[in-house]
């Protein structure tokens, strides 16, 4: 079955929530969403590493996934500030996000950064999601395919055909589209953008394999753009910041998007809600 046949949804809380309130947040959206089978929608949250350990105890995999927001290069060593695999692993992270903008733009990692990163979470089992996306002044000389290519290819350069077959998965956030000062894409142009992600996933993996990656769109989602953009054939999924941080609001989202998605696909069920 192809791994497209789902709807992804998740967000990334960034630096707010501590432990307490991101539980809380997960036990809420758990409550919401329990009459959604996984098969039907892969739900995730990316929360401060500190809560991870909380978070999983609380749900699985299937449930709803737990990530990290990034990942060192080494099991170990003098890398302050930094979080190893082995330590995510053991307190059940299932996911480990690389890239985010916040990370390329403020904290100036590189694109050979982010593939060491890709490398180490890949060979240690992580489900891992690479978040690529032009800047404003990129789009404004119409480089936004070169830019996201590059991302792509150097970022994903030591992943395999068959790791990415199982393990990977890709963001597309302009980061023109991010955060509080973000303007979210217009549905076209984000729909264009994954059709040249899934192009440039398709040249490094073959087109089956990169054909068959989920490409998430994320920047500015809220209850508004949400219907448009999940109608868009090469939208996968919704990777939502703000929006999301209140679950009953994410899970209003997610109400609006999912019957749209499964009409899509042309697999609404009968006799199920679902
Ligand atoms: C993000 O930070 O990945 C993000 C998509 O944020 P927002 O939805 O708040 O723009």
């Amino acid at each position: 079955m192809s791994r497209l046949s789902k709807l992804y949804m998740g967000t990334n809380t960034k630096m707010y929530k501590t432990p307490v309130h991101a539980v809380r947040h997960l036990a809420r959206l758990t409550e919401l969403c329990s009459d959604i089978p996984p098969d039907v929608l892969q739900l995730f949250i990316i929360p401060s590493y500190t809560s991870i350990e909380g978070m999983a105890k609380l749900t699985t995999r299937d449930a709803i996934m737990v990530g990290a927001q990034s990942i060192g290069y080494e099991e170990e060593g003098q890398y302050t500030g930094e979080i190893s695999p082995l330590m995510l692993s053991e307190v059940g992270a299932d996911l480990v996000m690389v890239g985010h903008s916040e990370r390329r733009h403020t904290f100036l990692e590189s694109d050979f950064d982010e593939e060491r990163r890709v490398r180490c979470a890949i060979e240690h089992d992580f489900t891992t999601l690479l978040c690529v996306g032009e800047t404003l002044e990129q789009k404004q000389y119409g480089v936004s395919r070169e830019a996201l290519a590059v991302q792509l290819k150097i970022g994903l350069h030591s992943v395999t055909a068959s790791q990415a077959n199982d393990k990977l998965w890709i963001a597309y956030e302009p980061v023109w589209a991010i955060g509080v000062n973000g303007v979210p894409a217009d549905e076209s142009y984000a729909n264009a953008m994954h059709g040249e992600i899934k192009a440039a996933l398709s040249e490094i993996f073959g087109s089956e394999i990169g054909g068959d990656i989920p490409v998430l769109y994320g920047g500015s989602v809220n209850l508004q753009n949400a219907e448009k953009l999940i109608r868009q054939p090469n939208i996968d999924g919704l990777f939502i910041g703000r929006g999301a941080w209140d679950a009953d609001n994410f899970n209003s989202i997610i109400r609006a998007v999912l019957p749209l998605f499964q009409e899509r696909k042309g697999s609404v069920r009968s006799g199920k809600e679902w």
